[in-house]
């Protein structure tokens, strides 16, 4: 394979103070919006991102947010554009650096990928002498990550498909590992993340960095800008930059195992289960029948777990991912009670509620074990 002229030897990340961008000078208790220049358009145009520096009066940590890595996933643009008009953070202590739209291009384009076909979350810590994604991811690596100690990023998951809200985070670090429990998501899954995906460098250059991914993409859904909200929130109380009433969620559990649940033959789906939904062995996930209603077979949970994500597309064909498991062995029967007492007065009741509304989920009666088959399932990989 060509290189895209990535060295092999990772860059040192260089430090830099996060209350001076090029001319401009963020001084405490402001807020400024600086553009950064990412790439350059066929025209010869200088392409910029818009960033929002917040400064407390009180020195302190600084932490990145950012959104919309993969240009298609909008609802962490929605959540800051509510953090920047509606709910502001009254800083007290160190800097907010708020970025709305990383992959500016695939933004533009409705896509996930940038114009050259590269998913921009694959590309860090870039180079200045790689390719177009290279390159970017190298801007965002010395301009963002370089000016900051702690990182949140927020994604959903891909096209045709919907995550409840789960912070995604390298478990066995003790400062992500803080960062994430704060955040306050009933799931975490714990992993390194992908090589090249930005959480994953940020982290390696000694920012520790989570993320959130919840809802679908080309949407801002009202209870995952909340969850990111609070979650944002919860972690500036965390690192003292903030003060006010955190949000606890009702239980937190930490994953380190999922499966993909897959269709075996092709058809048309009849869900059972909402995303955020616990299931047991044998819980009837759907039921694939023919396009005029002869079923074909059930598709079941292979084991105890909980609904991290599923399609949103019921015609499938043999392969497609229809079900993706978060595996919880233990503590299975705590959660089912704690859940089943949620009410859509509480944030995750209503979500359960919200993500499922344009799904049909009905009730399976009656499943027969021997027509029920559980799909093979197999390990998971960050989309
Ligand atoms: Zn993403």
């Amino acid at each position: 394979m060509e290189s895209d002229g990535t060295p092999d030897e990772k860059p040192r990340l260089k430090k830099r103070s996060p209350h001076v961008w090029g001319d401009v000078e963020v001084e405490p208790g402001q807020s400024v919006e600086v553009s950064l220049v990412v790439a350059e358009s066929y025209s010869s145009l200088s392409i910029p991102i818009p960033v929002i520096i917040q400064r407390g009066l009180e020195d302190g940590p600084t932490v990145f947010v950012t959104a919309a890595l993969h240009g298609d996933e909008i609802n962490g643009t929605g959540a800051i554009r509510e953090l920047v008009s509606h709910r502001p953070m009254n800083l007290l202590r160190g800097t907010l650096i708020l970025v709305p739209v990383v992959n500016i291009l695939g933004f533009d384009r409705h896509s996930r990928y940038l114009p050259d076909r590269r998913d921009l979350n694959r590309c860090f810590p870039g180079s200045m002498e790689g390719s177009l994604a290279a390159r970017m991811a190298r801007m965002v690596y010395d301009e963002i990550i370089g000016r900051s100690d702690y990182g949140i990023d927020l994604h959903t998951a891909a096209v045709r498909r919907t995550n409840f809200p789960n912070v995604r985070a390298d478990m066995t670090n003790p400062e992500v590992a803080r960062l994430a429990k704060a955040f306050g998501c009933e799931i975490i899954l714990s992993g390194v993340g992908p090589e090249g995906s930005l959480r994953r460098e940020a982290t390696e250059a000694g920012c520790p960095t989570i993320i959130l991914e919840a809802g679908e993409v080309w949407k801002v859904e009202p209870g995952v800008v909340e969850y990111a909200i609070n979650g944002i929130h919860a972690v500036l109380a965390e690192l003292r930059m903030v003060e006010g009433e955190v949000v606890q969620p009702p239980f937190q559990v930490t994953i380190h195992r999922t499966k993909w649940v897959r269709a075996s033959r092709g058809g048309f789906l009849h869900f059972h289960v909402r995303p955020g939904d616990l299931v047991r062995r044998g819980t009837a996930l759907a039921t694939n029948s023919s396009i005029t209603g002869v079923e074909n077979n059930v598709l079941i949970s292979p084991a105890k777990a909980i609904v991290l994500g599923m399609t949103t597309l019921p015609a499938i064909a043999p392969g497609d991912p229809i079900c993706h498991l978060g595996l919880i062995p233990k503590r299975h029967k705590e959660l089912e009670k704690i859940q089943a007492s949620l009410t859509v007065e509480d944030l995750h009741g209503r979500v359960l509620e919200h993500l499922s509304t344009n799904i049909r989920v009905t009730d399976r009666l009656e499943p027969d074990s021997e027509e029920s088959e559980t799909a093979a399932p197999e390990e998971t990989k960050e989309p």
